[in-house]
């Protein structure tokens, strides 16, 4: 199979089986979005379901995290991956949405980066999750389940996967195709023990073709 027929198949798949394929991280604005996403970095978008809720409550805009200290931010995050460092992150989020963006969270990659705590890989769910821009965030599932399946060939870092995958998914699906792939690599295509056996894609699979076929 080659590997415009890789893409073809299992796109085709995606769109009929998971065609409302969305985040996992549960908010109402893109305010609460973008703090979701920062906070959901070498974390389960589960274990930040259960943080936001009082972190919302309690900080529920720019204005007022802008305010915040470090350390009561601190006591709200505690439980997720890294919270010292988040904390001071959503805090200069806090003030950076404030002073240099009227509030707003801005939908363009270049303002993005500028966020304390905002890096590529947040910049580029921001803008497909909330504009549909055609940008891919590479994550640990999106890099293994596209090297996997053969999406992507010798990609050794995020960045190179990125390139190869918007390089072939049609314009209008990218945004969508990150949520496809994330959720096949959670539920599915584990990274310890990939699910092949009820997987819709692994007739398309160069993983499967090589390790499991006889
Ligand atoms: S066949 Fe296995 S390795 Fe290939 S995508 Fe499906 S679960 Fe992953």
């Amino acid at each position: 199979m080659t590997k415009k027929d890789r893409y073809k198949y299992c796109l085709k798949y995606f769109q009929q089986n998971m065609p409302n394929a969305e985040t996992e991280l549960i908010y109402d604005n893109p305010f609460q979005l973008l703090v979701a996403v920062v906070l959901s970095a070498q974390c389960t978008d589960k274990r930040v379901n259960l943080t936001t809720p009082a972190l919302f409550e309690r900080f529920p805009n720019p204005d007022i995290l802008s305010k915040a200290s470090v350390e009561e931010v601190f006591l709200y995050i505690k439980s997720i991956s890294y919270p010292n460092n988040k904390a001071k992150h959503l805090v200069g989020l806090g003030k950076a949405l404030v002073e240099k963006f009227g509030g707003q969270v801005p939908l363009t990659i270049n303002e993005l980066i500028t966020i304390p705590g905002v890096g590529r890989k947040t910049a580029n769910v921001i803008t497909s999750v909330l504009d549909n821009q055609p940008n891919m965030a590479v994550d640990t599932h999106v890099f293994r389940v596209s090297a996997r399946i053969g999406l992507t060939t010798n990609a050794k870092t995020p960045l190179a996967a990125e390139k190869q995958l918007i390089a072939n998914i049609p314009k209008q699906l990218v945004h969508i195709a990150h949520h496809w792939l994330i959720l096949h690599g959670r539920y599915v295509c584990l990274a310890r023990t990939p699910k092949c056996e009820e997987c819709g894609i692994s007739a398309c699979c160069k993983f499967y073709a090589k390790h499991c076929m006889n």
